[in-house]
């Protein structure tokens, strides 16, 4: 019988996974597809910024050192709105940080996840599929297949963290709120003119926000909405073209753009687990919260579920209780919830009142980013909330490894 199991070794799984090492639990990450291999849906060619919080609950978990060498930091943000008046400033030195943020490709997050966990602390059952969840109250069974076998493994603590089209929270009978963005963001690594001196940009157009994020080598990560029926046309494009119709979105400051990688695209959507627990299982990451990425928060916010799970379960392991007890899975959905609202609202206030053509809401963007930059207690708000630093600090949290 395992204490805790966990589908899915996705970013959010495999960082949940390697949270848990220290602790005297036995644990077990089911993954479908081998470490290391393309297939592998979360470590893909995308880039992630990493807010400061996030940076400090990795030092927590004791793996921000090893990683720090791989990642690019932020110590700027621009933020303007394409054909408007106005722009906004951030500014890491007037935080008191050492960084607004840091970028890295999942790749590269993921590569470090793997080494971490292939230590021998957690039971690695990987490649297998979960096709089926049965749950009683003292255990939930999880069935897998293995290598063309079927196996059922039991658990008293089940966390799903299978992804957005999450098949096991069907299982379990959790719905989801859905809306379409009928966006699709572009991301690829470009080259400019300019180097990026630590400068990320984010810029709102009338299909969405493009983002440059600076990255290792020079480069800068490209985030770039479109509108859906305009994506197949951006995708086709040679490499010259396609710079060109990125410098005429982005403008010139940061000289020409030179250089266009790989490119792929995401289709955008919001979509909310209705709720996370269900008996002795509990929802995280992508299959409990999917968000558009503008000013890159999904993650982050993924890792401040699993710091407030990983603490809960340290606590638990200390006291000897049980992992998978309502009243801790209970309490771990309510002090988490604040926060998960508050991002969706957030993210998505953004996309929607920035992706509008509609004048009068383009004069109040223009008002509202030079109050940004003007104004100190919002620059400090809308800074503290990027870096994921307003909401209730955990240990891991505060860059502190878990009680053990
Ligand atoms: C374009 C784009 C840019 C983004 N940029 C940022 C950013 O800058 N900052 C940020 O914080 N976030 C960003 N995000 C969000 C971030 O990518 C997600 O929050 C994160 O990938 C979610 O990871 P996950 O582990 O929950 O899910 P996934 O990455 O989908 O992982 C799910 C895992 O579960 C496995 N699996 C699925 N089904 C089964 C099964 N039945 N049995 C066993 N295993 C299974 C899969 O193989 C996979 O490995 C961005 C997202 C997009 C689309």
């Amino acid at each position: 019988m395992f204490d805790v199991l966990i589908v899915g070794g996705g970013m959010v799984g495999a960082s949940l996974a390697v949270a848990l090492k220290p602790l005297r639990l036995k644990i077990g990450l089911i993954e479908a597809y081998n470490f290391g291999v393309v297939e592998q849906p979360s470590y893909d060619d995308r880039s992630i910024a990493l807010s400061y919080g996030s940076s400090r609950i990795y030092q927590g978990m004791g793996i921000w050192s090893k990683l720090r060498s791989g990642v690019e930091s932020i110590q700027h943000i621009h933020i303007s709105d394409r054909g408007h008046f106005g722009a906004a400033r951030l500014e890491a030195a007037e935080e008191n940080v050492p960084a607004l943020g840091y970028v890295v490709e999942s790749r590269v997050l993921g590569k470090l996840l793997y080494e971490e966990l292939d230590t021998g602390e957690i039971e690695l059952i990987v490649p297998a599929k979960v096709f089926g969840v049965e749950q009683d109250a003292d255990s939930v069974q999880v069935k897998i297949e293995r290598n063309g076998v079927a196996d059922t493994l039991q658990t008293r603590l089940l966390v799903v963290s299978d992804g957005r089209d999450s098949g096991v929270r069907e299982m379990l009978g959790i719905g989801v709120t859905r809306s379409e963005y009928h966006q699709t963001a572009i991301i690829a690594n470009v080259t400019t003119a300019e180097p990026h001196r630590n400068l990320a940009y984010e810029r709102f157009t009338s299909s969405g926000p493009l983002a440059l994020l600076p990255l290792t080598e020079g480069r800068y990560s490209l985030v770039w909405t479109h509108r859906d029926e305009d994506v197949e046309a951006t995708m086709q494009l040679d490499d010259a073209a396609f710079l060109h119709k990125l410098q005429e979105a982005f403008g010139f400051r940061q000289g020409e753009f030179t250089k266009v990688g790989q490119r792929a695209a995401y289709p955008l959507v919001l979509q909310k687990a209705v709720k996370e627990v269900a008996g002795r299982a509990v929802v995280v990451g992508n299959a409990s919260h999917a968000l558009h990425p503008v000013t890159g928060q999904g993650l982050n916010l993924s890792l401040r579920d699993v710091a407030q799970l990983a603490e809960m379960l340290a606590e638990a392991a200390r006291q000897g209780s049980d992992p998978g007890a309502a009243d801790l899975l209970a309490h771990y959905e309510e002090l988490r919830r604040q926060d998960q609202q508050g991002v969706v609202r957030y993210t998505d206030t953004l996309v929607r009142v920035f992706s509008n053509d509609f004048a009068p809401l383009g004069h109040a963007r223009a008002v509202g980013l030079m109050a940004v930059d003007r104004v100190a207690p919002l620059r400090h708000w809308n800074a503290r909330q990027g870096m994921g630093l307003r909401q209730r600090q955990t240990r891991l949290a505060r860059g502190l490894g878990l009680k053990v």
